[in-house]
């Protein structure tokens, strides 16, 4: 039997009727192996073709179109590329799309919400590593003053608290989620006080930029990611003091965090040698001056935050 296509449509004679249908409407079921490719026709009947003769005309004809199935089996190596595609499409997403869809929810979160989902961080850290602070309440006045004037005409850093600690993990300070500034009594007995500004300045870049919560959201969705694919929950299982604790921010957030302070001075008309002066003591502090030391926010070394402020006077 002869059967053509006809601009659309597939054409054939039976009995000398000359049957003819549009191609789009011809529906192929899937069939497997070398078995004959049955067409179903519009009005009922089917037709058959060999597999090994007729395959390629019909895919040209566009009436057949492959199933994965069947994919798999007639190109391995097509199939072989879509997996490597794919997995890079996942590695994509968990180095770029995490940190961007944390980044979208972040800041789509606003800060009254933030405060009712992570007010309880600091009383975790509390039982885990802080104790009281022996600071006197002239010295908490002054730093809360100090931190008034910064944040003073700043309507969305307004909910930002002090909260004065002393630790065993030593001079630190770092922002919470809530937009709680934690300043240990090591660290502010071992700084300048005319340097603490600074401390706080970047502080409130974390906050301003909501950084800690970018990073919690960035671990819960990976964290989720691994779960459903390894189908194993305990990764889920960990609480945010101890994640806190465990990590550190990216390079990128602390340059951001430090480009911020430097902003918010220069706009203030601030003394960029405050600013100077606290990296170098707190590259004093860190040694080497390298990021992998025993803070919470561990920042980059002193002499590129120095540099980062002399391109940006
Ligand atoms: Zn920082």
């Amino acid at each position: 039997m002869n059967v053509y296509n006809d601009a659309g449509q597939l054409v054939f004679l039976v009995n000398d009727t000359k049957h003819a249908f549009a191609l789009r409407n011809i529906k192929r079921p899937e069939s497997f192996g070398n078995a004959p490719i049955v067409l179903d026709l519009p009005n009922g009947g089917t037709l058959e073709f060999d597999r090994e003769s007729c395959s390629s005309t019909l895919q040209s004809w566009k009436v057949l179109s492959l199933s994965w199935f069947e994919k798999v089996q007639y190109h391995p190596t097509q199939w072989l590329l879509i997996g490597i595609a794919s997995i890079a499409f996942a590695i994509g997403l968990y180095g770029q799309g995490l940190p961007l869809i944390s980044k979208w929810i972040a800041f789509a979160t606003p800060p009254a919400k933030l405060s009712e989902l992570m007010g309880n961080v600091l009383i975790e850290l509390d039982d885990v590593i802080f104790q009281p602070s022996n600071l006197d309440d002239q010295a908490k006045s002054t730093y809360q003053q100090q931190l008034n004037s910064l944040i003073a005409g700043r309507a969305e850093l307004s909910h930002v608290r002090l909260a004065f600690r002393s630790s065993k993990i030593g001079p630190n300070a770092f922002a919470l989620p809530d937009g709680t500034i934690v300043l240990t009594d090591e660290l502010l007995n071992f700084l300048p006080a005319k340097t603490i500004p600074g401390v706080l300045a970047h502080e409130l870049g974390h906050i301003q930029l909501r950084h800690m919560f970018r990073r919690l959201l960035q671990n819960a969705l990976a964290g989720t990611a691994i779960a459903i694919f390894s189908g194993d929950v305990s990764v889920l299982i960990s609480t945010l003091g101890t994640q806190l604790i465990a990590q550190h921010y990216s390079r990128e957030f602390e340059r951001e965090a430090d480009l911020f302070a430097i902003e918010l001075f220069v706009k203030q008309g601030r003394d960029l040698a405050a600013l100077e002066l606290l990296h170098e003591k707190l590259g004093s502090l860190d040694g080497s001056g390298s990021t992998d030391s025993s803070y919470l926010d561990s920042h980059p070394g002193a002499e590129e935050r120095i540099q980062l402020i002399r391109e940006n006077q």
